[in-house]
């Protein structure tokens, strides 16, 4: 096998401890299910069936599940429809590994808490916490990255193919393609070491990014319709009887967030999706520098620095939610 890169390396040793503790709850189960956080993104979905993927190769002889709400467009399309278990196998020890989620009521299935053991992995801030075997890095891009160093400092395992797939998806997701401020060493070597197994990455981000023709009718609308405050803040609203129009659910309302990125005077965007399912709004909220998890915080979300999600019961709410935006832009008046 050729060569760990430094930063991997670098990272396992940083973290070993815990990483045998973790191999050693994975050898002693023999029923192992994989959680992801709801409403999944590419890397909820990416460190979760890379792990799955892993474990399946490397211990055929045991039972690895998948649990999670299914994404609309990613579900049977980038990776599988998620299995729905009844409640009978929770019943039986069972070991929780819960990836990209630390918040419970944001974990999809809340039947993690059945677990004899439960790991965590992750890279987002938690108030409450589910375990104390966890390996938790606010710093790292991407939590697919996170699970593919403990995968591959593993020694006498192997990252098959598909597994290299779905954890390079997961990175490529959280990191808009290698291109945030999170983007790090470690998350490039990871990258490099990835390809040895021969995934094609275009072949993966055209799976992942594959658009259809009336999905430009949404950005076509979006670009029509958004606004821009006196300080930076770009944002578009999608009330459901738009969205109906346009043929998408709430789910696809914050897909054109990044329109806004890279535009001279434009610091932070967000979107506003109506859901009467959920009986709110759900607001993505994304920023050049500014860290802009607390206000998301203060609207019954949170994240990262740079990328952030809240909801808003009333759209009559969207307003003050921008101005708390705009607040972070004002310079000395
Ligand atoms: P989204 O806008 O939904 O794509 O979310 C952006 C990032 O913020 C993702 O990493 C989410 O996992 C995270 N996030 C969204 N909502 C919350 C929340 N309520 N609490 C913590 N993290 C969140």
């Amino acid at each position: 096998m050729a060569r760990l890169p430094e930063a991997i390396k670098a990272y396992g040793k940083a973290h070993w401890s815990t990483y045998k503790k973790i191999y050693s709850l994975i050898k002693k189960y023999d029923r192992i299910c994989v959680f992801r956080h709801i409403k999944p993104d590419f890397d909820a979905y990416g460190s979760q069936m890379g792990l799955v993927t892993f474990i399946k190769d490397n211990f055929p002889n045991k039972e690895v599940r998948y649990v999670g709400d299914n994404h609309v467009s990613f579900a049977g399309r980038v990776y599988p429809v998620s299995e729905s278990l009844p409640e009978s196998w929770f019943e039986t020890p069972f070991l929780a590994i819960v990836c990209d989620v630390g918040e419970p009521e944001r974990i999809a299935d809340p039947r993690y808490a059945k677990a004899t053991d439960i790991v965590k992995i992750d890279h987002h801030p938690c108030r409450s916490e589910i375990t104390d075997v966890k390996v938790v890095d606010l710093d790292s891009a991407s939590a697919s990255e996170m699970v593919y160093d403990l995968c591959i400092n593993w020694k006498g395992k192997k990252v098959s193919y598909q597994a290299s797939w779905y954890f390079y998806s997961g990175i490529v997701g959280d990191t808009g393609n290698f291109k945030y401020r999170s983007t790090s060493i470690h998350t490039f070597a990871c990258a490099e070491k990835l390809m040895e197994t021969g995934i094609v990455i275009s072949d993966i981000t055209n799976c992942m990014f594959q658009k259809k023709i009336d999905d430009l009718k949404v950005t076509a609308y979006v670009l029509g319709h958004f606004n821009v405050t006196e300080h930076g803040v770009a944002y578009y609203y999608l009330p459901e009887t738009v969205q109906t129009e346009l043929n998408i659910t709430s789910e696809r309302g914050k897909d054109n967030v990044n329109l806004f990125a890279n535009i001279e005077g434009i610091e932070a965007w967000c979107s506003f999706s109506e859901s009467t399912k959920d009986n709110c709004w759900w607001v993505s909220i994304r920023s050049r520098k500014e860290d802009i998890s607390q206000v998301a915080a203060k609207w019954r979300g949170g994240g990262h620095a740079n990328a952030s999600g809240a909801r808003i019961f009333e759209l009559s709410e969207m307003e003050a939610l921008v101005k708390d935006l705009d607040d972070l832009f004002v310079k000395g008046e």
